[in-house]
């Protein structure tokens, strides 16, 4: 079998921040330390910085003291609990959308999000336009929306951009003052690119990461549109369950949360099957 590895895998720099100062406030700040949803999408990663001292919660009414830590993935706009210190790992990209969402909504715009209605990102952007941008999940709901005069639209940072587009040009009809403020992520276009160039000469695909984590179900879902066998892992020991019976040329991509040590013992492994 061949092998054909894309050139970005693992942490992308937000999730890098996002577990570097998780490791950070565990050592060092006032405890309890309180984590506002999961850092990041990868329960392998989240395992590996777990301190065992850490408490979950879901509404910041719930940190009582110590340290309050606010996810990667960013949270509504909230009152801080008193006598509390609070971590703010939301990554600086999704931090961009949420200002851009509120600019919009500020300026008199009906705010449109592209994204997935139910990920923590999208219902913390919504909170900056105090819950009244629509989310748009697809083209069929775009084509719904009414003609309006203001509309202003950004998008989750992890959409595929090709499905971006094509609900932008939709949108664009339905108001007469239109703005787009692009907030996709470059790190997740530029993987998404890759692997539609891979894909042009493999017939299967290995998505190494979390199937939590919705960039790397972008590129599970790119690569099953384009009809190719996609097998996952989280680690090696997924991997190993794998069986890439009939395949001639596997293409090997990440999603960025996939754990860097869990990725250079796939990659060694799977030098070894090369031929
Ligand atoms: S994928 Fe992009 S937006 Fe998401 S954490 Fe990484 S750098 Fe930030």
């Amino acid at each position: 079998m061949k092998i054909i590895f894309a050139k970005n895998l693992g942490f992308c720099f937000g999730v890098k921040r996002a577990v570097e100062l998780s490791e950070n406030i565990l050592n060092k700040d006032p405890k309890p330390v309180y984590f506002w949803g999961k850092p990041i999408h990868n329960e392998r990663v989240v395992k590996k910085i777990r301190s065992g001292e850490e408490k979950f919660i879901t509404s910041p009414k719930q940190a009582k003291s110590g340290t309050l830590v606010i996810r990667g993935h960013g949270v509504s706009p909230f009152v801080p609990p008193k006598n509390i210190k609070i971590r703010d790992l939301t990554c600086p990209l999704v931090k961009k959308v949420q200002l851009a969402a509120r600019s919009l909504f500020k300026k008199g715009y009906q705010v449109i999000i592209i994204g997935d209605k139910n990920h923590p990102e999208v219902k913390g952007i919504k909170g900056y336009t105090q819950n009244k941008a629509a989310v748009i999940e697809s083209e069929q709901q775009a084509k719904r929306i009414k003609k309006i005069k203001k509309m202003g639209a950004v998008s989750q940072t992890t959409q595929d951009f090709n499905k971006v587009n094509k609900i932008l040009k939709i949108l664009k009809k339905k108001a007469r003052n239109f703005q787009w403020l692009n907030t996709l992520c470059p790190e997740v276009i530029s993987r998404q690119k890759e692997l539609l160039k891979i894909l042009k000469k493999a017939d299967g695909v290995l998505v190494i990461g979390s199937r939590t984590s919705a960039n790397t179900k972008r590129l599970a879902d790119i690569a099953k549109n384009s009809k190719r066998k996609v097998f996952w892992a989280n680690s090696l020991k997924d991997l190993k369950k794998q069986r890439f019976r009939g395949i001639f040329t596997l293409g090997v991509v990440s999603g960025t949360s996939a754990p860097n040590w869990e990725i250079e013992k796939i990659k060694k492994w799977l030098d070894t099957k090369q031929k």
